[in-house]
């Protein structure tokens, strides 16, 4: 068996999206390559006075329409196509959600969690630093992923300001609040997967109103979106993180297992009401909405057939992959991809990077309005032109990027 490697998925649904448009390789074989890679060694001082060398990755995917964006991870697992298929994703995402951005991320192969906070803070330093000549607020804006957040991110722009000799927020998005950052950013994926879960439901028919869900992955996508969604009175029965998945049929406690994740817990020391399942049980649940937001390749062909969700909402960024996609379309599941259900991180990114431009800071009313606007935007686009196409969400989403990145921007 081949190893699952995700720039695959990438390639196969540019060629899928091509097809469908009637493009000549000619037209669209550029986008299939990645403008620019760059990776870098990270020495890195530990607490007992050891060196440790880490590996960093700095992707471009694509500047076609407008300066490359996407976030930074630090995860044990990064490697080189994992970075460049998270970096073209991000270009056909910013394309969809009508941002004026290209497609970027980086990444360094380390457990976060296993490092002190003055190794992780200067371990950022030096990343900062060796992809300092390649990023900047008009040519490659990083942001948050998986591993990092606003501290991380404030230290990039700590470093960056420092070598470039003056204050430059806009380098990164994804800031803390007071230190450049904008209100709602935080939130702001969580919410635009429960914007485009609502606008789902809503176009199929349903309510999202007493819905059943399962949440794969309770970080900063998979618990706000558990928490909006509750809030627009779904019942999320399960939930997981990396050590383990608990459910609970009347419905999880989402506010008190926020609080208890908050102060640093694991699922597995969770003593609330609820049962102990498996990560399968949980993907392969009977729920009306399945949000895995956790990492790439949860569903695949090994475990498509089995999925009984009526609605998958891709919280993390490529979770199915192009063979599992082919059994649930089949298996008349619908799935909102990962560009579009995502996309309000991205989309909130860009109006920091505004806010900082201008120097004009928004109310988080304002914010979420505007975030509101654009995700439903993008949403009934793509749901037209899927119904129009007669094709599933994710070949919609790709074909009005595709469009945008080939006819828009030559
Ligand atoms: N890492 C997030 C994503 O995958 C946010 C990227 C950004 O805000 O630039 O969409």
């Amino acid at each position: 068996m081949s190893a699952y490697n995700p720039y695959d998925n990438v390639l196969a649904t540019i060629e899928t999206a091509a097809k469908q448009l009637g493009y000549s390789p000619s037209e669209y074989e550029h986008i299939k390559y990645p403008e620019r890679t760059l990776q870098v060694s990270i020495p890195v001082r530990m607490d007992d006075g050891s060196v440790r060398v880490f590996e960093g990755y700095r992707v471009q995917h694509s500047t076609l329409r407008g300066p490359s964006k996407g976030g930074i991870r630090y995860h044990q697992d990064v490697n080189q196509d994992e970075v460049s298929a998270l970096a073209a994703w991000m270009t056909f995402k910013c394309a969809v959600a009508g941002i004026p951005y290209g497609g970027g991320k980086g990444g360094v192969t380390v457990d976060p969690t296993k490092l002190s906070k003055g190794e992780l803070k200067r371990l950022t330093e030096v990343f900062t630093e060796r992809i300092s000549p390649i990023i900047g607020p008009e040519t490659d804006i990083p942001a948050p992923d998986v591993g990092t957040g606003g501290e991380v991110m404030n230290w990039l722009v700590e470093t960056y300001s420092r070598l470039r000799g003056e204050l430059t927020l806009g380098v990164t998005t994804g800031k803390p609040v007071g230190k450049g950052g904008s209100l709602g950013r935080v939130e702001a994926t969580g919410r635009g997967v429960t914007i485009t879960a609502k606008a789902a439901m809503q176009a199929l028919g349903r309510e999202i109103r007493g819905a059943t869900v399962a949440v794969q992955g309770m970080g900063n996508v998979g618990g706000i979106s558990a928490k909006l969604l509750t809030e627009e009175r779904a019942k999320v029965i399960a939930v997981s993180d990396v050590s383990d998945c608990i459910y609970n049929p009347a419905g999880l406690d989402i506010e008190g297992l926020l609080t208890f994740i908050a102060d640093g817990n694991l699922l597995k020391d969770y003593t609330g009401d609820v049962e102990r399942i498996s990560s399968k049980e949980l993907l392969e649940m009977d729920v009306d909405i399945l949000v895995p937001a956790a990492l790439e390749n949860m569903i695949n062909k090994d475990n498509a057939a089995n999925i009984r969700a009526k609605l998958i909402v891709e919280g993390a960024n490529g979770p199915v992959t192009v063979e599992a996609d082919a059994v649930l379309e089949q298996n008349g599941i619908i799935v909102v991809p990962d560009i579009l259900a995502n996309c309000g991180g991205v989309v909130c990114s860009y109006f920091e990077w505004l806010q900082n431009l201008a120097d004009d800071y928004w109310t988080e009313q304002a914010v979420n309005q505007k975030l509101e606007e654009a995700v439903s935007a993008a949403f009934k686009s793509v749901w037209e032109i899927s119904a129009e196409q007669n094709v599933s969400l994710r070949a919609g989403a790709y074909l009005i990027a595709l469009k945008k990145l080939v006819e828009e921007s030559a």
